[in-house]
């Protein structure tokens, strides 16, 4: 029997249009979204994703179809020419309004921006975009969420700029209880401000991103934290979880940091959320070269 893929998903496709954008710090836009069946999305919170798809000129008319189920979105997607499909990016719900048919994005802008970080620094209100995200008819279970720490009341959350809305919906979400240390890297301190604000609880660090690029602020400062509490970290077994989410060469170094200090791999959660191709060439090239 062939599969049929994302047949069981929760997710539709809702046609959307963007209310409002707002400028949260240089490098940061939060876009309001709204859309006639938003009512019907299922918001969790904490670091759920959903899936954009970003117009390249006016949509083609296979989507003109609100709430088009995963697996026909993705079938439809399929067929469009290349030249004419949509390109997708991956996003965390920073606040969802079901009530007021509303969600946000928050959007970070990248130095070398690709179509998502290019069109949320030129959209316009009224402007249509198409999200992929769980449907209240079709599940009533969390979707779309990684984030799952069991009973632990220590955590270590760390990650750089694409990563902040993540964060920010996990870190609010803890309990009293819980102790999180935060450890985030920013090309530009100040984008990280209005998380830091939002998150008067915990400990959170920020580390400039040095000319090296992705990584060189955030490994040295996990590393740091391994060394001063990894073991320790390690002992609380089941009371321990880490969610570490940056660029994806850097995420499997992370991993590897907290896994050296004896961490259990499956109190770790770690996701590359963004890849650095640009870094990765230049890397190729070097190595051609020497
Ligand atoms: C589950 C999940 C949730 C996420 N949530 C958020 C969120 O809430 N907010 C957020 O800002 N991000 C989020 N991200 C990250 C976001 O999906 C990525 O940053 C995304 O790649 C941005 O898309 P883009 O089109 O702007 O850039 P892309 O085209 O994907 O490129 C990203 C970067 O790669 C490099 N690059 C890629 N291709 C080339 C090329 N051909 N030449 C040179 N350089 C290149 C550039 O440095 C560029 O800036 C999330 C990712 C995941 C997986």
């Amino acid at each position: 029997m062939t599969a049929r893929p994302f047949h069981s998903s929760a997710n539709v496709l809702f046609d959307t249009v963007v209310r409002q954008v707002q400028r949260l710090s240089p490098g940061f836009l939060r876009i309001t979204l709204t859309g006639a069946h938003l009512n019907q999305f299922a918001g969790h919170g904490l670091d759920q994703r959903v899936k954009i798809l970003l117009p390249n000129g006016p949509y083609p008319a296979a989507f003109d179809h609100d709430l088009l189920p995963e697996s026909e979105w993705r079938r439809r997607w399929r067929n469009t020419d290349a030249a004419d499909r949509p390109a997708l990016r991956s996003y965390t719900i920073s606040t969802a309004r079901p009530d007021h048919r509303e969600v946000d994005l928050d959007f970070y802008v990248h130095a070398r921006p690709g179509p998502a970080s290019s069109w949320a620094e030129t959209v316009q209100p009224g402007a249509r975009l198409l999200v992929s995200g769980p449907s209240s008819r079709l599940s009533d279970q969390p979707y779309g969420i990684q984030f799952s720490p069991g009973t632990a009341s220590r955590m270590l959350l760390a990650g750089d700029e694409t990563a902040f809305p993540a964060i920010r919906g996990i870190a609010s979400a803890l309990g009293p209880s819980v102790r999180a240390t935060i450890i985030l890297e920013a090309g530009d301190p100040s984008d990280a401000a209005w998380l830091v604000a939002d998150l008067p609880r915990h400990a959170v660090a920020v580390h400039r991103r040095g000319p090296d690029g992705s990584g060189s602020a955030l490994m040295p400062a996990v590393a740091e934290w391994t060394r001063a509490v990894g073991a320790d970290s390690a002992a609380r077994g089941t009371d321990f979880y880490a969610w570490l989410a940056t660029e994806s060469a850097q995420v499997a170094r992370l991993r590897d940091l907290l896994h050296g200090s004896g961490i259990d791999p499956a109190r770790v959660h770690s996701q590359g959320y963004w890849n650095d191709r640009a870094r990765a060439a230049e890397h190729r090239a070097e190595v051609r070269v020497g």
